[in-house]
């Protein structure tokens, strides 16, 4: 399988507070926030690499590291989110993903499936229209995901 890849922070302590990770940036997004500090991580060209390639990014972190962040761009945009929690379960280390909440049914497998420990979900919205986070919030999507939130911190 292949992933959408921007890059790798192999220690961070700002990601997950309180926990050192190692975290990766998968590319592309389905919105365009004006301010978005990753603005590079949403255009092309895709950066596609081989799955292995970003486990090697992981495995180099683990002697160091308690978990792994998944961001970006969107990461659950990406079907390599996937084999890449089932990895990151495999050899023990925690896993938390950033997320705009575009994707609940992704969200919902993960949680279901138990691939996640933590959600990060930062839903942005320009303030130049005062109720743009109220309408994002209203909509279905964002509904489920944060219903799948709640649960997901039940779960944890
Ligand atoms: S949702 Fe996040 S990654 Fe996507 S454009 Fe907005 S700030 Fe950037």
């Amino acid at each position: 399988m292949k992933v959408n890849y921007a890059g790798t922070v192999p220690i961070s302590t700002l990601d997950w507070r309180g926990k050192a990770a190692v975290t990766i940036f998968l590319q592309g997004c389905p919105l365009r926030c004006p301010y978005c500090q990753n603005h590079p991580y949403l255009e092309e060209p895709c950066n596609i690499v081989e799955l292995n390639f970003v486990k090697e990014q992981i495995k180099k972190s683990k002697p160091f590291v308690s978990a792994v962040v998944f961001s970006g761009g969107e990461p659950l945009m990406q079907a390599a989110v996937v084999p890449l929690a089932e990895f990151v379960k495999e050899i023990g280390l925690a896993i938390g993903i950033h997320t705009n909440g575009c994707y609940p049914e992704m969200a919902r497998e993960l949680v279901e499936r138990k691939l996640v420990d933590k959600f990060f979900i930062d839903i942005k919205a320009p303030r130049i229209i005062p109720d743009f986070t109220e309408k994002l919030w209203a909509a279905e999507n964002t509904k489920t995901s944060k219903k799948l939130l709640k649960r997901s911190l039940h779960l944890s």
